[in-house]
């Protein structure tokens, strides 16, 4: 049989890809190619927050955080009721830390200090100097030097599949052959007709927007559907709540607004992480109303200082975080919106909002004596954020979880990052990584931090497997 073409392509330049591209020439791989559809290296990865999850890496034990062994993937899995691929998180939980331990020494640049990704029970989010961009800045160069090479502006359109094994790619009408292949495409989200299909919940027509790339078109449902790969995690990913009046993104609500229920109860400590409230707003028809009054808007200079301090998200590489949506100038921009309600009294905001107005008044009365004791002993909301709601005009923004950020619909794999086929076996040389995988992200997205862990993680288990995989051949 003739040599391929490379021991090893992978599809899509991402943290996914790229951590597997180097893994699989770290473990002994010679030619490794690096398909891109875009004229630009990074995907959504380049895109992002650059919030790692992991647990007991050198960065976090060096911060004085203790994590048992177990305790991430214990916490996943209560987190998301057990409903993910088991086998693979727990791998790629364990090795969560040593992952972040290897971008470190490719030169990814953390802080020290790490921040509580999500619901987690200690802070595990290492966050990357410069964000997304400044990951696939660092990696790409130690591709480059490994002799990884890149091709851009190629979108694969099929994999080669011969003899019961995939064998290479189809890009352009051009054939390139492989000993193996690792699909890291990313998600769907920038593809309406599968955010329609496969993430029902999310798609609001007209409404709906993606926040991540261009290249995020779900090419690895269409590859799946070619080779016959099984798929899981339908109706799954992360979406933030947005008010519909544009596409600006607001990953996180003010503290002193309160979040109510469509029959005007209030659900929550409003600071929660943003894949909670995903979830929350799930068990509510995924529609809300954010309250607030006039004082939060125009704080009186004493009080500014504690209105200016709306958010317990505090990360070394974000700005601190402001209202997006929630400030004077956008309620006036948008005050004739159908999704923005403002009212001199409290029914009258009611009536307006089409929210039962006891309830309305009723919920602001109590959060109201709760702020006077100045302790929420319903929704556990840190005092600092409690100011009353007192202050006319009144405030109620409707809003609905359309900004999607994550994908979780993709292809099922094993503890290897090896691909499983639709007949239980597993498709030889194929292998999968990152945000195109299914299983990965459960029924509530578990925290900042876990996709881009999920993707270095991943794509370092498909390296390793691939490289197991063609190594024999080459020898
Ligand atoms: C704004 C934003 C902020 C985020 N912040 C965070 C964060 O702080 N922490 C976190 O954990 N997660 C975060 N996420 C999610 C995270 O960035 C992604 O889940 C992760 O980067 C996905 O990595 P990936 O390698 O799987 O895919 P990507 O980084 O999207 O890379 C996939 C690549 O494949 C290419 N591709 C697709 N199809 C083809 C094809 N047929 N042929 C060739 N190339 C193809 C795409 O163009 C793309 O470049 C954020 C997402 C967004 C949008």
């Amino acid at each position: 049989m003739n040599s391929p073409d490379f021991d090893v392509i992978v599809i899509g330049s991402g943290l996914g890809g790229l951590a597997a591209a180097l893994t699989a020439k770290e473990n002994g791989c010679r030619d490794v190619l690096v398909v891109e559809s875009e004229g630009v290296l990074g995907g959504s990865t380049r895109l992002s927050g650059g919030v790692v999850m992991g647990s007991r890496s050198r960065l976090q034990r060096a911060a004085g955080i203790e994590d048992g062994e177990d305790d991430l993937f214990k916490e996943y899995m209560a987190i998301n009721v057990w409903d993910v691929s088991a086998g693979p998180v727990e791998r790629w939980a364990s090795r969560s830390g040593d992952t972040i331990d290897w971008l470190e020494n490719h030169g990814v640049p953390f802080y020290e200090r790490l921040i509580f990704s999500g619901d987690d029970r200690r802070p595990r989010g290492h966050c990357v100097e410069g964000g997304g961009q400044a990951i696939v800045d660092a990696l790409v160069p130690r591709c480059r030097e490994a002799g990884i090479e890149f091709a851009l502006g190629n979108r694969v359109d099929e994999l080669v599949r011969e003899g019961g094994g995939v064998t290479g790619v189809r890009a352009g009408g051009e054939t390139l052959t492989a000993g193996a292949v690792v699909v890291a495409t990313g998600g769907f989200g920038a593809n309406p007709d599968y955010l329609a299909r496969h993430y029902p919940i999310a798609w609001v027509p007209g409404e709906t927007f993606y926040i991540g790339a261009d290249g995020a078109r779900g090419d690895h449902l269409r590859f799946a559907e070619q080779l016959g790969a099984q798929l899981t995690g339908e109706n799954r990913g992360l979406r933030m709540l947005n008010p519909g009046v544009d596409t600006m993104h607001e990953a996180f609500l003010p503290g002193w607004t309160i979040l109510l229920d469509k029959n005007g109860h209030r659900f929550c400590d409003e600071t929660a992480p943003y894949g909670i409230l995903d979830s929350l707003m799930k068990a509510r028809d995924n529609v809300g109303y954010v309250v607030f009054d006039d004082a939060a808007l125009r704080p009186p200079p004493e009080l500014a200082e504690r209105y200016g301090d709306a958010y317990k998200q505090i990360w070394p590489n974000h700005a601190k975080f402001k209202p997006k949506h929630y400030t004077a100038d956008v309620m006036e921009q948008f005050k004739d919106h159908d999704r923005v309600h403002i009212a001199g009294s409290l029914d009258k905001l009611a009536a307006s909002a089409g929210i039962p107005e006891p309830d309305l008044c009723g919920t602001v009365a109590r959060y109201n004596q709760l702020v006077e004791a100045g302790e929420d002993t319903d929704f556990g909301k840190a005092a600092r954020f409690l100011n009353p709601i007192a202050t006319p005009p009144f405030y109620a923004v409707e809003v609905r979880p359309t900004a999607i950020a994550h994908t979780g619909y993709g292809l099922r794999i094993d503890d290897h990052a090896r691909v499983i086929g639709v007949d239980g076996h597993l498709i030889a040389g194929l292998y999968a990584a990152g945000e195109c995988t299914g299983g990965i992200v459960g029924p509530t997205y578990s925290g900042s931090g876990s996709s881009l862990a999920s993707a270095a993680g991943l794509g370092r288990m498909a390296g390793e497997a691939a490289a197991e995989y063609v190594l024999p051949a080459l020898a």
